[in-house]
């Protein structure tokens, strides 16, 4: 019988929630990829670096969601606050912002697109 003991096992890194649709990103060479919103950052960037998209040249979607559009007329500023959505035109799924807790679909009542390409 030795003694000594084993070596602490290797650790598991603990990856953020992706900044735009919340799901934990995955480790992949080097840095936090998101599948479902396809873009990465560097492992060193967390609160510092924006991310990069998978692939940049891509137009950004055109659906606008205005949550509160309903609200009583003297809530002007709310019923005016609108988010686009920041996935890649023409993406499936559903419509993610980072600034919603939640995602959309194209037929809610509350959701426009923009007509012309603005990039
Ligand atoms: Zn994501
Ligand atoms: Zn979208």
């Amino acid at each position: 019988m030795t003694n000594t003991r084993p070596a602490p096992p290797p650790l598991e890194p603990v990856a953020p929630p992706c900044s735009i649709c919340a799901t934990e990103t995955a480790v992949i060479d080097n840095s936090f990829q998101c599948d479902r919103c396809e873009c990465s950052w560097p492992l060193d960037g967390i609160g510092i670096e924006d991310g990069d998209w998978d692939n940049p040249d891509t137009e950004q979607c055109r659906s606008v969601i205005q949550p509160f559009a309903d609200a009583p007329a003297r809530y002007d500023d709310i019923r005016a606050v609108n988010h686009r959505c920041y996935r890649e035109h023409g993406h499936d799924l559903r419509h993610t912002n980072p600034d919603l807790s939640g995602t959309w679909s194209s037929d809610d009542p509350n959701v426009r697109e923009i007509q012309e390409a603005t990039r």
